[in-house]
């Protein structure tokens, strides 16, 4: 039986923590009477640099109820550094780590979807929404956007998938591999490879409390997603730039002979090696960009590779 932690990132949560407690207590021991969890299972609330009463709480929940386990960080460094933080901690202690959010929308009833397809050999399991009925219309249309967008841009993301996901203590430990700065969780855990297989929910109203992703922070959020995982934004200053510089070499050039053979207007010229130069200009960044991104790339220092089996080696190295 694999002992199985539930990481949950908490900022400014003391409205909902009871409720979760208790309903992630009731569901961990079912999972702990069902022989789908080993007793050493915990629930681990991450305290984002909270303002509110949630460590108080988070504190006196563990001292009541041993499922319970808590960790405070120093300032609010956000959802996915504070997610990081309890993967990071949970995998010294766990086979495999579940991830879900403390205002429980994501369906903790599929839990045991989760736990069983990591018996049956998955590294990694991604909750996926059934449908987005939940959301308001906007949320809806631009979150379709943007996983279409990630596509076009060539990122591996699974669709409707936000961090509601199981993760195994080898994947956890390929990920630690993995030592940038900009998180952008959902991204790179698809990198990581290993065996995966989803599981399907429907995600509910937030029980009490609000949102803390205003739009402000979903855009952001956006953005770092795509410039943390795509350098075809930089590739495209490229392509641009030459075709600019294409069609006012042409321009040029046919200005020049109207001029010379019937006179036409000489600042015609003008404008067409205007656009030339803007063109050169745009090309020459390209060519930085280009190079900019290597630049990142090499920055991230991202594992050239993972290991996921090896046969037949000797257990000792030399
Ligand atoms: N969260 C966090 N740090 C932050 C913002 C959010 O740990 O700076 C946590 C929050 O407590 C919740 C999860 O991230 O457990 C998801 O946030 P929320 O439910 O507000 O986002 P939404 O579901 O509205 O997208
Ligand atoms: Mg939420």
């Amino acid at each position: 039986m694999p002992v199985v932690y539930l990481v949950i990132p908490c900022y400014n949560e003391e409205k909902v923590l009871p409720e979760t407690v208790s309903r992630l207590t009731d569901k961990l021991n079912k999972m702990l009477n069902a022989g789908l969890a080993d007793k050493g299972s915990r629930m681990l609330f991450v305290d984002d640099g909270s303002r509110d009463a949630t460590w108080e709480l988070i504190s006196k929940f563990c001292a009541e109820n041993e499922l319970v386990a808590g960790i405070k960080l120093a300032h609010n460094r956000g959802h996915q550094n504070a997610l990081l933080a309890g993967l990071m901690t949970a995998r010294k202690y766990a086979d495999c780590v579940v991830s879900l959010d403390a205002d429980l929308q994501d369906d903790v009833d599929v839990l045991d979807e989760f736990v069983q397809k990591f018996i049956d050999g998955c590294d990694v399991v991604y909750g996926v929404r059934n449908k987005r009925e939940s959301d308001t219309f906007f949320k809806r249309t631009t979150a379709v956007g943007f996983y279409r967008f990630m596509e076009k841009l060539g990122v591996n993301v699974v669709y409707n998938h936000a961090d509601y996901r199981l993760m195994s203590r080898r994947a956890l430990d390929a990920l630690s591999e993995y030592r940038e700065v900009n998180l952008f969780l959902r991204g790179l855990v698809p990198l990581i490879g290993f065996k995966s297989d989803v599981v399907y929910y429907d995600r509910h109203e937030r029980f009490a409390g609000e949102s803390k992703y205003p739009l402000k922070k979903m855009i952001s959020f956006a953005v770092d997603g795509i410039t943390s995982f795509s350098v075809k934004p930089l590739q495209l200053i490229f392509g641009l730039g030459a075709a600019i510089s294409l069609v006012s070499l042409v321009g040029v050039i046919w200005s020049l002979i109207a001029h010379c053979a019937h006179g036409a207007a000489a600042w015609i010229i003008g404008i067409w090696s205007l656009w030339l130069l803007g063109g050169i200009l745009l090309l020459c960044m390209g060519v930085m960009g280009t190079y900019i991104g290597k630049i990142y790339a090499e920055v991230k220092a991202r594992p050239r590779f993972l290991i996921e089996q090896s046969l037949n080696l000797p257990e000792k190295e030399k």
